[in-house]
This record gives structure tokens, sequence and C-alpha cells, in this order.
């Protein structure tokens, strides 16, 4: 079933008779071509790109809970490709291209917003460091904006321009970044795939990863053994324990990561901003909520819930550059579990195991990556060999010390 406004209509005027489940909950098969382990954003888009663009079939989406349920469905919602260096910037701005073509190529409204982002800066040191980025972004084919102090004001009046410790000396604006509803991504790409032939089977954690002569088999999950020529890992915040079933250690720790919702209030603010000087991000939802968010808490953990020492934190940045939110009541947060890597960018590479690939590493940007990540890694699955953004994101980078370490943080997951 396609939806449009015509269809909108239609419904209304005979009862909303006519709408079906978005999509099938099937048995799982005996075997599949593809079998795909996560059914986040990553892992459904991966299975999306796979049927869609690569033309593969028997492909399966093995989700351990519900579709939207990890953290797909919990993130800030942020989208951009500012990026500095040559193994991302190239991979984000693939990523941001796709965002603006996604609700037509997947016939869901997805709310895609290019309200645009601004990164403010506080001293002239950084002030050159981010002109230096936004060249970077204008050579790669993304859009990059310099914004003076004046321009600012005009913009973000509100902003605390004056605070004596951080005051703020303009931003580096990129216009067709923004905000897109991210349990609609799940469900945007979970339909799409549906349509396009794969099983989402729900409920269905893999327990086991079974081998023979050094080449894959197939899954052990709760609902019994299932047959595979190929796996692709794609499980974010629980992807030590799924290469575990195989031996292997990750360069990756897992980490929480908060976000927080104030009450409703009406439209404040335009875009979504991003602190020069701390950890804080900020946007307002449809709904009149402030939605922001920063660090990640600094402790290993697998739990979906963080601590308060990070709340305060996290709003004594907001209260930096923004007193306003200070009267704000919040009502809502929760955290996710992030999957950091040693140098804050992602890992798509095959594995020494015939047919396992992996996926993930994307610690707290991966929402971003999402389309690409999915097309990227269905590239890498169909052909065995990587998509050409996609060539730097390697396991093999961390032991030729070649990092993509984009805050320049050094080699310490917490860090970035
Ligand atoms: C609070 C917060 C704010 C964030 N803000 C942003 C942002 O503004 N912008 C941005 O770009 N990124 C952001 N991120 C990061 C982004 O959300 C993640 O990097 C990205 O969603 C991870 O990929 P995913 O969607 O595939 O993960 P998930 O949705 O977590 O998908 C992984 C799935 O694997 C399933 N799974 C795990 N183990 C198994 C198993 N054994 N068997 C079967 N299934 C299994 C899980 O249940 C889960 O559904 C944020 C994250 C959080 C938590």
């Amino acid at each position: 079933m396609r939806y449009s406004g015509f269809r909108v209509i239609k419904e209304a005027l005979t009862g909303h008779k006519g709408w079906k489940p978005a999509w099938r909950e099937p048995d799982p098969q005996p075997e599949y071509d593809y079998v795909i382990i996560g059914g986040g954003g990553h892992g459904l888009a991966t299975a999306y790109y796979l049927a869609k663009e690569f033309g593969q079939k028997r492909i399966a989406v093995l989700e351990k809970g519900w579709i939207g349920g990890g953290n797909v469905g919990r993130n800030t919602t942020i989208i951009r490709s500012n990026y500095l260096l040559d193994g991302n910037e190239p991979f984000y701005e693939f990523s941001l291209k796709l965002w603006e073509g996604l609700e037509q190529d997947f016939n869901f409204n997805a709310m895609v917003s290019q309200r645009g982002i601004v990164n403010l800066f506080h001293t002239d040191g950084q002030r050159d460091a981010y002109v230096r980025r936004g060249n970077v972004m204008l050579l790669n084919g993304a859009d990059a904006e310099y914004l003076s102090p004046e321009q600012l004001k005009s913009e973000l009046p509100f902003l605390n321009f004056d605070n004596a410790r951080f005051p703020i000396k303009g931003g580096l604006a990129q216009r067709r970044g923004g905000t897109v509803r991210h349990d609609a991504v799940a469900w945007g790409y979970a339909r799409g795939a549906d349509q396009h032939g794969v099983d989402i089977i729900q409920n269905c954690e893999v327990t086991g990863i079974r081998r023979q002569d050094g080449r894959i088999t197939g899954v052990d999950t709760s609902r019994g053994f299932i047959g595979a020529k190929k796996i692709g890992c794609a499980v974010a915040g629980n992807s030590g324990r799924l290469m575990a079933m195989v031996d292997k250690r990750l360069p990756i720790e897992s980490h929480v990561l908060q976000a927080f919702v104030s009450e409703g209030l009406k439209p404040v603010l335009p875009n979504v901003v991003t602190f020069g000087a701390g950890h804080f991000y900020i946007s307002q939802s449809d709904k009149g909520g402030l939605v922001f968010g920063g660090d990640i808490d600094g402790y290993n953990s697998y739990a979906q819930r963080g601590n308060l020492p990070v709340v305060e934190d996290v709003c004594e940045s907001g209260m930096a550059i923004m007193p306003m939110i200070g009267r704000a009541r919040l009502l809502r947060m929760w955290g996710g579990v992030m999957d950091m890597s040693m140098d804050g960018s992602p890992i798509i590479d095959r594995t020494d195991i015939y047919g396992l690939y992996f996926n993930g590493g994307w610690c707290y940007g991966g929402f971003k990556a999402t389309p690409a990540s999915g097309w990227c890694f269905a590239h890498l699955l169909a052909r065995d060999e990587p998509h050409a953004t996609a060539t730097a994101y390697r396991f093999d980078r961390f032991r030729k010390g070649l990092m993509i370490d984009e805050k320049g943080a050094g080699a310490q997951p917490n860090l970035h």
C-alpha cells in the first residue's frame, strides 16, 4: 500500500478500514542468504538497500526486542555532515544527500527537517578551526557558512553572548543539517524493506553464531537455529557481546548516553545549536519540547538509563549559552548504550571469519549516518568490497595507527 494525500482522504471518507499493517510478522525461514542481526536504523537500512539497490533476495532482520526500541528511537535526532577529516566528511555528506530524498524513496513521512545547525565558537583559535572545517566541507560538496556575532544576534538573540567565561564569538552554520523523527526512520525502513521481501523478525534474540571450517553457517536464536550464507552484525551498543560469540574482542567500549526533553513550549528555537566549550546540543521538537543532550556518563555499562551527575553537567552547559532554559521544567529523560570506538569513528568491514561482516562503533553520531551506513554495509555484503565513501572504516586502522580521530582526543573511547 502506497501512502499519499489521496490515500489519507480516501481512508478518512471510508472509515479508515483500508489501512494495512506497515510490515508483516513472518515466522523465520530455515535459511536465508543474508541474516542481519539488529533491527535498529542501521540493520533495517542495510536490509532495505540490499534488496532495493543491490537486488539481493532471501534476507532477514533479526531483532531481539521491537523495531525502534534501541538507539534509533532514543537519540536526539540531529543530522549533519559538518566533519573535518577525509575518512569521515565524504561519508557523512553522502548520508545527508540520502536523507534529503529518503521520504520519497521509502514513501514514509520521517519528518526530515532541514532547519539548520549552528556550532558556536568562543575563542579566536576555535574560530580558525571552524573556518578550516567549513572550508573542508565546501571542498567536499557540503554547505557551510561562517556566522559573525552580529548575524548570530539577529538569528538567535536569546544566546548569552557576553558570558564572562564562554563569550560567543560567532558560529559555523550548516543550513542543510537539522532533525529527523527518529522512530519514523526505523518504521520507514522496516516498511520499505518488508515491501521488498525482507523478513523482519522481532522478539528473536541471537544467542550464538555457528561456524564450520572457518565460515559461518547460521545463528542460534530464541526462536531456533536459522541458517545463513552471510551474516551482518549491526547491534550498536551490544556489538561487544555479539562478537564475543565468535571469540572476538572489539576496539569498542559500551557507554551510556542520556537524552532530555523539557515540557512543551511555544516555538523559541528555530534550528539546532551546539555549545563549543562544553558538550551540549539542543533543538526544539514539533511538539514544543526542547530536546537536548551532552556527554556520555563516562563508565562502561549496558544499562539504558543514566545517572545524576551528567544531568547536572548537561544542564549547566545549557545554562551557559542559553540561560532562559533554566525556566523550563524537565519532562523526561532516558539513556541508550553507545558503541564507543577507540578513535570516535565507525567500522564497516569484513571479519576474518568467512561470511561474517561487522557494522558498529558509531559512538553517539550514528543516527545521522543511518542511510549511508545501510547503503555502504549493503554494498560490502553484496559485492564484498567497501563503498567508495567507507574505505577508511576498517578494523586494521587501529593496528596500523591510521586513527580517524575527529576530535583529536587520542585513542580513548570515553573522550570522544
Ligand atoms: C541519547 C542518545 C542521543 C543520540 N543523539 C544522536 C544524534 O543527535 N545524532 C546522531 O547522529 N546520533 C545520535 N545518537 C547515536 C545513534 O542513535 C546511534 O549511533 C545509532 O542509532 C546506532 O545504530 P542503530 O540505530 O542501528 O542502533 P540500535 O537502534 O540500538 O539498533 C541495534 C539493535 O540491535 C538489537 N540487538 C542487540 N543485540 C541483539 C541480539 N543478540 N540479537 C538480536 N538483536 C539484537 C537491539 O535490540 C537494537 O534494537 C544518540 C544516541 C543516544 C542514545
